[in-house]
């Protein structure tokens, strides 16, 4: 194995996003990560993969809260003027 490869393998206290891994557990065919988020909420069945290939970035609330955000944002870039003339 490369160090590249090694590098990319979670470790405890590393950052993934908001994420922050803390301790690793053996599931039934995966390895899970208990993280942390930003927020202080803590996850505790983060499947390795999904860190590593950005799947997961954040807890269940912040997740839900980007999601909040995209819809306000999005919804100010709609130019009034068209609204007016549906
Ligand atoms: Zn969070």
């Amino acid at each position: 194995m490369s160090d590249k490869y090694n590098s990319h393998i979670p470790k405890p206290n590393m950052r993934f996003g908001k994420l922050t891994t803390i301790s690793r557990r053996k599931g039934y065919s995966k390895t899970y990560w208990i993280c942390k988020c930003d927020c202080g909420n803590e996850m505790r069945k983060v499947a390795r993969l999904d860190l590593l290939n950005d799947i997961i970035t954040q807890c269940h609330t912040c997740n839900k809260k980007t999601m909040i955000e995209n819809v306000l944002n999005n919804s100010v870039l709609i130019p009034l003027n068209e609204l007016s003339n549906q």
